[in-house]
């Protein structure tokens, strides 16, 4: 992309309204737009970002097999009458009523969907074990909606739901979404740790919420600091392992590490001391294992070998792909802007030319920009006829992880310069070495 065909509105003021960081950013790297109280457009840098987040996630779920299909953001209220969540849900509900006098709902969240889905089409243990998941558009009228897409009222998550025969069968699904979250998250530069937590309105009693450990996190959270040496890494996972998937989620939940709502004094006090830590946390995503409550409120029964109708045992799986955005630059950033981990950066590196309209600088950033892009890359080359230093600090605030600085002095020793976001380090090179470098 050349910034000057693309559509960048970085701001140079610092939008008050702006409490953390990461919303900050957002705003100044012309990420997001308000359009109302935590509902947001998503300019094309954002959108970009998003995008790689959804494609993340869609990997890891389905290279643990789980199937994608979309369900719509608005809902009939009958189904949520069934399961009795209608009237339990309360405000965070955005209730709509449409020209037939019908009473809807905009999703907040999807079991009573899926139940329906999956009660109308399988009947027999055969078809199980299913696992359903979508990325789709959430509202919940958040009382303060807050921190920008942190806490959004209209948000993007990825939910997922498993269908099992037995509470054994369902409990290694429980296991494989661990894993297939602990995959997901390093891949976005993350260090997300599985808590011990509270099941809240969606019942149940197993249940993991994966935090990211920030100051601005909403949620209070008690850890031994051995959780953090904990890393997920390059292993092989075989998802219908099911030995091997119990022993990763034993690795990484035995070790004490819980939320406030299920913190035990007694037993925080038992970790050696210097390894007991309290903190912040950013709730980026959340597991849970419910058992029969949605099938048997609505009658989702398969016939099992003995020829008998059971109600299959649940379990849904979320992550907060829009929160994650702000989860991850408010862990990676500096007073100059975002620092993209590689995995996520919407454009792999920048090209910054010093002089525009120099004819060796013009071809050598021309160059350059062919080599990345045939390489695969999506670089972003910065060919506006704007100061140097108006250049570099654009660069620095949208984060990308790499820059290469192409000037006519430079050229004439045959180098371009090579700096790294992350550590600020600048090299000079030939380009050749500097593309070389970047791939
Ligand atoms: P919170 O405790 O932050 O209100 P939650 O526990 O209500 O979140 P879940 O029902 O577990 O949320 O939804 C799955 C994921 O969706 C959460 O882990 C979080 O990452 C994300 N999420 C929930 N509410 C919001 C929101 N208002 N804005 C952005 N992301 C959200
Ligand atoms: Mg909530
Ligand atoms: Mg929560
Ligand atoms: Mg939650």
């Amino acid at each position: 992309m050349r910034l000057s065909r693309y559509f960048l509105p970085v701001l140079k003021e610092t939008p008050a309204e702006a409490q953390i960081v990461s919303h900050r950013l957002m705003l100044r790297a012309g990420m997001i737009r308000q359009s109302s109280a935590g509902i947001y457009s998503w300019l094309p840098l954002g959108y970009k970002v998003l995008q790689k987040l959804e494609q993340i996630v869609h990997e890891e779920q389905q290279r643990a097999g789980h199937i994608p299909l979309l369900m719509p953001t608005l809902q009939s209220a009958d189904l949520w009458r069934e399961s009795g969540r209608y009237d339990d849900y309360g405000e965070e509900m955005l209730r709509i009523t449409d020209r037939h006098g019908r009473d809807m709902l905009y999703g907040p969240t999807n079991e009573e969907l899926i139940t329906d889905i999956f009660r109308s089409y399988v009947n027999s243990y055969k078809d199980l074990p299913l696992t359903l998941y979508h990325i789709q558009w959430k509202f919940r009228d958040e009382r303060r909606p807050r921190f920008g897409v942190m806490r959004g009222r209209e948000f993007l998550m990825k939910d997922g739901y498993n269908f099992d025969l037995t509470k054994e069968a369902a409990l290694h699904a429980y296991n494989r979404h661990l894993v297939t979250y602990l995959r997901t998250f390093e891949r976005m530069g993350l260090q997300a740790i599985p808590m011990r937590a509270d099941s809240g309105p969606i019942g149940g009693d197993d249940t993991h919420e994966f935090l990211v450990l920030a100051e601005t996190g909403e949620s209070e959270v008690f850890y031994d600091s051995a959780v953090t040496d904990l890393s997920f890494g390059d292993r092989a996972i075989d998802y219908d392992d099911v030995v091997q998937c119990q022993s990763i989620m034993e690795e990484f939940t035995t070790k004490y590490a819980r939320t406030d709502e299920t913190h035990d004094e007694a037993l925080f006090n038992e970790i050696p001391e210097d390894r007991r830590r309290s903190a912040r946390g950013i709730e980026v995503g959340q597991i849970f294992y419910f058992g029969t409550k949605y099938s048997e409120a609505m009658g989702a029964t398969v016939v099992n070998d003995q020829q008998e109708q059971v109600p299959v045992h649940m379990g849904s799986h979320g992550i907060g792909v829009s929160r994650l955005i702000g989860a991850i630059i408010e862990a990676s950033h500096d007073d100059n802007g975002i620092i993209w981990p590689e995995g996520v950066t919407p454009f792999h590196c920048g090209i910054v030319n010093l002089r525009q309209g120099d004819e060796a600088a013009d071809a050598a950033c021309e160059a350059l920009y062919e080599q990345l892009t045939n390489a695969g890359l999506d670089p972003l080359y910065d060919d506006r006829n704007e100061r140097a230093g108006g250049k570099f600090a654009t660069m620095d605030l949208i984060g990308l992880p790499w820059r290469i600085t192409v000037g006519p002095r430079g050229l004439k020793n045959g180098v371009v310069e090579l700096t790294s976001r992350k550590t600020g380090e600048s090299v000079e090179m030939a380009p050749e070495a500097a593309v070389a470098r970047i791939i």
